[in-house]
């Protein structure tokens, strides 16, 4: 084995590359994150990402494991219910209401919510305790060369770096993913999605709400209070232009336009963060590795924003590879360990970003007799116990 500069190059420093390098720093490899762009770790800077993350349970267990939890629980908001809405009648009113409860399926809530911003914030601190880290803001991965036995990464500032094992979490665009050659599928629905935080008079009481009218869901993630009043994040899908629309509102139009919205389910909607916009794609990589390349997140796999799936994919791809690391550190980046990390994750990120594309067409639909059978299906589907309790648990990745 040649002598490599760091077990495992993360090229990313985004919530997915920062966890990855807390995952595997925590096991004791040493590990080199690099990003050209300096994380954002304050709410109101400009540019700060207001999305929050819901990590359902099997991911909580991984942050546990990379010594992140204990960071992050103080700040999070446990999510009991997932409450399913339809207003899709001829009023935005509600005409279902479908509650999936946690406690059907364990004595656990299903996932606990915490702000981007935050999570980097904490996230930093955590790589600062491991002095087998290293993390370089303001650097990016350039160019790959690779050869049977290791990775050469050509970095920004000039440098070139040795490692065994390449972890790709760029992003969407994955340089290093394009770098390697593996082409990726992409589905485009016209859609954007604005993230922003709220205050309601209405407290949550841990129950996440989505609610399908058309255009996507609308949807409210329980967050600590704010202010001394009860907050959520707020996740509203719409074709593009009404997003553009709905973001040049002032403030009381937007604000009761929202409210319309959510039904008023929560009593008046008042902004608390300013808007953002983001882009809503489905992707999947055609392959999740390639010599001395492992893809994981974004650059594996995009979904729209429903059911929280995308980050904790992300940490189920962490969970695979880290499993594999352990079981056999010397065979670390070899085409063995990443072909059965392909073969364990692609099928279901496959599954996965079909089934929440379907999802999503659901909820954009406009049409009134498409909009009456998806509310039927939602009837169908809650009315069977067993099939609730399934869906409940595919849903959670414990099944
Ligand atoms: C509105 C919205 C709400 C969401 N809510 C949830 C949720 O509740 N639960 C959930 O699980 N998921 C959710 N997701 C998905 C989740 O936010 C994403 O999966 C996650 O943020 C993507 O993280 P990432 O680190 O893969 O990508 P990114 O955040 O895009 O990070 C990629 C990083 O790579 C860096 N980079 C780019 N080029 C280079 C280079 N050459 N070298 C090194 N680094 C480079 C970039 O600067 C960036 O920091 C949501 C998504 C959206 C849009």
């Amino acid at each position: 084995m040649s002598i490599c500069d760091f077990d495992i190059l993360v090229s990313g420093g985004g919530v997915a590359g920062l966890t990855a390098a807390a995952v595997f720093g925590s096991a004791g490899f040493s590990v080199l994150c690099v990003d050209p762009t300096p994380p954002i770790t304050q709410r109101d800077a400009a540019g700060s990402d207001l999305r929050t993350t819901a990590f359902l349970q099997p991911s909580q267990a991984l942050l546990d494991r990379a010594g992140l939890w204990d960071r992050l629980d103080a700040h999070a908001a446990p999510l009991q219910i997932m409450r399913i809405v339809d207003a899709g009648g001829a009023l935005p009113e509600p005409r279902i209401v479908k509650d999936f409860n946690a406690s059907d399926i364990s004595d656990r809530p299903f996932g606990w919510n915490l702000p981007n911003w935050l999570l980097r914030r904490e996230m930093l601190a955590r790589l600062d305790e491991l002095p087998n880290v290293d993390f370089r803001p303001g650097t990016g991965t350039a160019n790959l060369f690779t050869r049977q036995a290791e990775a050469r990464v050509g970095l920004t500032d000039g440098t070139t770096v040795r490692t065994r094992l390449v972890i790709a979490a760029d992003g969407r665009g994955s340089p290093m993913r394009q770098a390697a050659g593996v082409k990726v599928k992409t589905t485009r629905y016209g859609q954007k999605a604005l993230a922003f935080a709220v205050t309601h008079p209405i407290p949550h009481e841990n129950v996440s709400t989505e609610i399908h009218r058309s255009g996507g869901p609308f949807t409210l993630v329980p967050l600590p209070d704010y202010n001394g009043l009860p907050s959520s994040a707020i996740v509203w899908m719409e074709r593009g232009p009404e997003v553009k629309r709905l973001s040049d509102l002032p403030d009381a139009e937007f604000e009761a336009a929202m409210t319309e919205r959510s039904c008023a389910l929560f009593g008046p909607l008042k902004l608390a963060s300013r808007r953002t916009v983001w882009p809503i794609i489905s992707q999947v990589a055609e392959r999740m590795y390639a010599e001395r390349v492992a893809l994981v997140a974004e650059a594996a796999h995009v979904v729209p924003p429903i059911g929280a799936q995308g980050l904790n994919m992300s940490l189920g791809d962490m969970r695979i590879l880290l499993e594999l690391a352990q079981a056999a550190p010397d065979q670390l980046g070899s085409a063995k360990m990443l072909e059965t990390y392909h073969r364990r994750r692609h099928p279901e990120v496959q599954a996965r970003v079909t089934g929440i594309d379907l999802l999503n067409r659901a909820s954009m639909m406009q049409a009134r007799p498409l909009r009456d059978l998806r509310a039927a299906g939602l009837n169908a589907i809650y009315s069977l116990a067993p099939v609730r309790k399934t869906m409940m648990q595919m849903g959670l990745g414990t099944r």
